[in-house]
């Protein structure tokens, strides 16, 4: 099918950007890589009267590190661009981990990582991977620049904190308070498939104690779910088998999933749980062994 009629903008600068949005209000939709809003467009499940095409906005194809360790990933970064990183691969082992499991090679090439966070679907990856790492969005609009945390930025399935005349000129994930380690993990029917179950945790240590941790859930919710006791439990203690454990029966108990053609409800929690001890097992290398 053919999208609907709608005016077609590339503005060179944010604030005509912010502008034009601000002109179609609730009928204006922002376009950065395509993947996700073409095909809705073309299926007439969203017909915007007027796009916004960022693709011409200067400077916003970055992802780089602060020196005090933040990463910031500007609107325009591609999944490619983070599939490659040597950036993320030597600092930020979620991230890394995620970016090769998102989609395919060609929806890699043109999507991007904060469309992927306004698009909020519940089985979009990187959702999950910015709340774990406790990630914010950055939003520019008429009224200047404000932060979103992630855990407030998705307010439900394919919806976002974002007023129309906003847009989300970077995500930012903040320097880790001691020695991080963690992953991402996906359970998909093939490769490129959309998540039935996705686990990303993330845990800082400092010595043997663990310092922060998050852990944050695909496709087995409404949209995508802070497992927030199961992080907090792990706080202030060393990570043992048993605690692991914990984390995982708390996530688990976290995950609202549906029986559906991809599994029972019973079977994604159970992988829900699998997850978690994978990836913080991992990041133990003595429990792993031990296990
Ligand atoms: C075949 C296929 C398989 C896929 N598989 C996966 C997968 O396994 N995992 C996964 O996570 N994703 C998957 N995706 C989705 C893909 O990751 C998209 O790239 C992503 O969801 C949206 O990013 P985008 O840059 O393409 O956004 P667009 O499609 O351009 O926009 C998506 C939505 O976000 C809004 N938006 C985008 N950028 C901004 C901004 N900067 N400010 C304000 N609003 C904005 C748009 O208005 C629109 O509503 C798949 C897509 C396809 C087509």
């Amino acid at each position: 099918m053919y999208p609907s009629r709608f005016r077609y903008e590339a503005p060179r600068s944010i604030a005509e950007a912010i502008s034009l949005l601000h002109e179609g209000g609730d009928e204006a939709k922002v376009l950065a890589g395509g993947q996700s809003l073409v095909p809705l467009m073309k299926l007439r499940f969203a017909s915007p009267e007027l796009i916004v095409d960022i693709n011409n906005l200067p400077g916003l194809d970055y992802h780089q590190e602060d020196p005090d360790g933040t990463i910031r990933i500007g609107a325009l970064c591609r999944h490619v661009d983070l599939e490659r990183s040597a950036l993320l691969k030597s600092k930020q082992p979620v991230m890394a981990a995620a970016a090769p499991l998102i989609a395919d090679p060609i929806v890699r090439n043109r999507g991007t990582l904060v469309g992927s966070l306004c698009h909020a679907d519940p089985q979009g990856d990187w959702a999950s991977v910015v709340t774990a790492l406790g990630g914010h969005v950055i939003a520019r609009g008429p009224d200047g620049k404000r932060a979103i945390p992630m855990t407030e930025f998705v307010t439900g399935p394919f919806q976002n904190a974002l007023a129309p005349d906003e847009i989300a000129v970077e995500a930012v994930i903040p320097a880790p308070k001691g020695t991080l380690a963690g992953g991402y993990l996906k359970l998909e029917r093939r490769v490129g498939d959309f998540a039935t179950v996705g686990v990303a945790a993330a845990i800082e240590t400092s010595g043997e104690v663990v310092t922060r941790a998050g852990i944050a859930l695909t496709g087995v919710g409404g949209s995508t779910i802070s497992a927030t006791e199961a992080g907090q439990s792990l706080a202030g203690r060393p990570l043992t088998a048993e605690s692991i454990a914990d984390a995982a029966d708390l996530a688990a108990a976290a995950a609202r999933p549906r029986t559906d053609h991809r599994g029972s409800a019973e079977y994604k929690r159970h992988m829900v749980r699998t997850f978690v001890v994978r990836i913080l097992s991992r990041a133990d290398g003595s429990v792993e062994r031990a296990a």
